[in-house]
């Protein structure tokens, strides 16, 4: 029989969990209404499985039920919130600053706005990974009308200091959005404590479907305002026209539920498992580690091999374990990316990287299997070099 890698790729995607799975199907057949179908039951018990789930997902930022506003994702939840804001507030000012390590669902948007008029900052990062909170203080101008940080990295899974952020944000009369794909039901996340404005979150990085995702907007201390980018039947109180997908939606709140409650086991379970691999793979020489060494998501190892082709290691990698790879020298076809890149180290550009993503599902025995792997693959491209 054909056996599958084992799946290391967590940041990419995750597998739908089996109790998701379940609160999802009675929606697709038996409450199968539309949610804005007021004059039925029918209407009413998609209604009542949405309204539900709204209120789970805002309990899990400290937030009410109005402030979510559902999307397709977290990259719709960005570009809602950045070309959103701009669009509300463009006669205030059009100063907006971000991140070098942000994903392209913010840099993107920020690019978009900036060929439109708008003056976008984006910040340099700390060779670690982590945001320079004085060059960010220094960046502010009185016409800044949002700050785009995101909560923490897809690449380097490095946790931005948010609540520092956000006081500074606040003190100055500045919108703070972070893009919280990779850290809601991670790290805990309080929109009051952290002063967070806007905060985007999809369900598929957290065993959740794919295709739904929540924007969180605060309607008070300071009301935000925000122009809409979908426009049609005004579903989410004009913010995001669009029939919602109640069976995507419980589904979501579900995946939140299931990972707010095993967070500090899954905490403690994940940060063992990557330690055991990176002490595995650091016994070889010419390894470095990407990002800050604990101020990172616990399933997070992100690495660069000195001295092996990107391509060859992750080719010789396949057939055992399922990577990302953040970038690879000397192969012509692939550049490094932007977040390694950003770190600036010479190391990270010139030589292979890899990036693990542990999740749920993923054993101590598979961690185990990857680390003699990887380091087999890697001690056997480093001899056949030295041979040529
Ligand atoms: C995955 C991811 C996105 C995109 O989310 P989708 O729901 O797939 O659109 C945005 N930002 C970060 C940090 C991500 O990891």
């Amino acid at each position: 029989m054909y056996n599958r890698p084992i799946y290391l790729d967590c940041h990419a995607t995750t597998p739908v969990d089996e109790r998701v799975l379940a609160v999802m199907l009675p929606y697709f057949t038996e409450y199968f209404g539309n949610p804005s179908s007021s004059g039925h039951i029918y209407g009413w018990e998609a209604e009542a499985g949405v309204k539900q789930a709204r209120d789970t997902l805002a309990k899990a930022i400290n937030a009410s039920l109005e402030e979510i506003v559902f999307t397709s994702g977290a990259t719709e939840a960005n570009n809602l919130a950045i070309k959103g804001i701009a669009e509300a507030y463009f006669s205030k000012g059009r100063h907006i600053i971000t991140l070098q390590t942000e994903h392209s669902a913010v840099l993107d948007p920020c690019n978009y706005l900036r060929g439109v008029g708008f003056e976008i900052t984006i910040l340099p990062v700390q060779p670690d990974g982590l945001i320079d909170l004085d060059i960010f203080q220094q960046a502010l101008r009185p016409e800044t009308i949002l700050v785009s940080v995101m909560a923490a990295n897809n690449e380097i899974g490095v946790l931005q200091p948010l609540a520092e952020i956000g006081a500074i944000c606040r003190a100055a009369g500045v919108l703070f959005h972070t893009d919280a794909a990779q850290a809601i039901g991670k790290i805990p996340l309080d929109v009051e404590e952290m002063k967070i404005d806007l905060l985007s979150m999809t369900a598929h990085k957290i065993y959740g479907a794919k295709g739904i995702g929540a924007l969180y907007v605060r309607r008070r201390n300071p009301r935000v305002q925000l122009s809409a980018q979908l426009h049609g039947g005004g579903h989410e109180r004009s913010r995001r026209s669009g029939t919602l997908y109640p069976p995507q939606i419980v589904g979501f709140a579900k995946a939140v539920e299931i990972a707010l409650a095993q967070m500090e086991t899954e905490t403690k379970r994940l940060t063992t498992l990557r330690q055991n691999l990176w002490q595995q793979l650091s016994k070889l020489e010419g390894i470095y580690l990407n990002g800050h060494p604990t101020q990172r998501l616990p399933g997070n190892l992100n690495i660069s091999v000195e001295g092996v082709d990107g391509a060859a290691l992750l080719l010789g990698l396949q057939p055992i374990v399922a990577v990302s790879s953040g970038s690879a020298c000397s192969s012509a076809t692939i550049a490094p990316s932007h977040v390694l890149t950003a770190l600036g180290h010479s190391e990270t550009l010139a030589y292979a990287s890899v990036r693990f993503g542990i999740g749920r599902f993923n054993t101590a025995c598979e961690i185990e299997l990857v680390a003699q792997h990887v380091t087999a693959t890697i001690s056997s491209l480093r001899r056949q070099k030295t041979r040529v």
